[in-house]
């Protein structure tokens, strides 16, 4: 009994070893991909609901080491924890707020949307950051105005949670810019609703568990039914996320959702590949 006890003591330490020593690695990595354009953006196209054109796309990171991609999932929340995702996001908004530019100035409007990390918000200096990031980079990349309305911050249900007004005063002046600000992976998180009344948001996006137990039955799709209604009543505009049958493509249909972003149409692609796609679906 003692050796057993002892034996799953020790696999218990090694697994935990193993992790923080996998984290301390992929730290000082990102730290040189960071420098070196190590990073690479990925776009997934979000469809119009009513005729399917592109109309968006959301802007994922993608990292690859020595070969082989890390998963999001995994190296986000290192990047969040070392505060690495400060000149990360910078980096990301940056590159949206170029490429957009380069969609109007060659007449295919597309919005671009990237997510950000709640710990970007978390102090005064670092949304003085954030927002004079966003100011220069527009005004350097862009002659005459900026068409800020191409450019959503999607956000998730934390920020709202953690109730500063100064991280209420923040999204009230970048939406007074123009700027989209949209509550990613919605009804995942804690947040009570009465947030969703008082934020200063544009748009919500039903997160993917939600639309992929559709098939599940009946009380699942009442889900959906109910936050698309709720958020129309609030007249926010609803995307659909991680739509990849035809069923629940035809049920989502069948509500108020605005825009559609699933394997069902588009993966997230290269960036080489979504400006062909942007190209193809304008000039045709
Ligand atoms: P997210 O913001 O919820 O992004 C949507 C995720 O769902 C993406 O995973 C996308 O590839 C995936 N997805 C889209 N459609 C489908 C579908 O039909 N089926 C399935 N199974 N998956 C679908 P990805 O690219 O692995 O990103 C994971 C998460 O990493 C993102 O979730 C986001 O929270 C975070 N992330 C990615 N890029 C950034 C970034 O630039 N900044 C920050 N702060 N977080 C990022
Ligand atoms: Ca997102
Ligand atoms: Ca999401
Ligand atoms: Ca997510």
């Amino acid at each position: 009994v003692k050796l057993t006890g002892r034996n799953g003591y020790q696999f218990f330490n090694k697994t935990m070893q193993q992790n923080a020593e996998r984290t301390a690695y992929l730290q000082m990595e990102m730290t040189k991909a960071l420098n070196d354009q190590g990073f690479e953006l990925y776009f997934q196209p979000i469809v119009s609901t009513q005729n399917t054109h592109i109309a968006k796309a959301e802007i994922l990171l993608r990292w690859k080491l020595h070969g082989e991609f890390v998963s999001p999932e995994e190296f986000i929340p290192i990047a969040e924890h070392s505060g690495l995702i400060v000149p990360i996001g910078k980096w990301v908004r940056e590159k949206a707020i170029k490429l957009i530019n380069q969609f109007v100035e060659q007449n295919t409007p597309i919005a671009l949307s990237v997510n950000v990390s709640t710990c970007e918000f978390l102090n005064d200096e670092l949304q003085h950051q954030f927002i004079d990031s966003i100011k220069s980079c527009s005004e350097q990349s862009c002659k005459t105005a900026f068409p800020f309305e191409l450019l959503t911050l999607e956000i998730t249900e934390s920020l709202m949670m953690d109730q500063h007004q100064n991280i209420e005063n923040l999204l009230i002046r970048l939406r007074e810019w123009g700027i989209k600000i949209s509550v990613d992976d919605f009804g995942t998180g804690y947040s009570s609703l009465s947030y969703l009344a008082n934020f200063p948001v544009d748009q919500i996006k039903i997160d993917k568990a939600f639309i992929q137990k559709i098939e599940q039955g009946a009380r699942h799709k009442a889900l959906v039914e109910a936050i698309a209604s709720m958020s129309n009543a609030l007249e926010l505009t609803v995307t659909a996320e991680g739509v990849e049958t035809q069923t629940q493509l035809d049920f989502v249909k069948t509500q108020k959702v605005d825009d559609i972003q699933g394997y069902f149409f588009y993966k997230p692609m290269p960036q080489q590949e979504f400006l062909a796609l942007v190209e193809k679906q304008f000039c045709s």
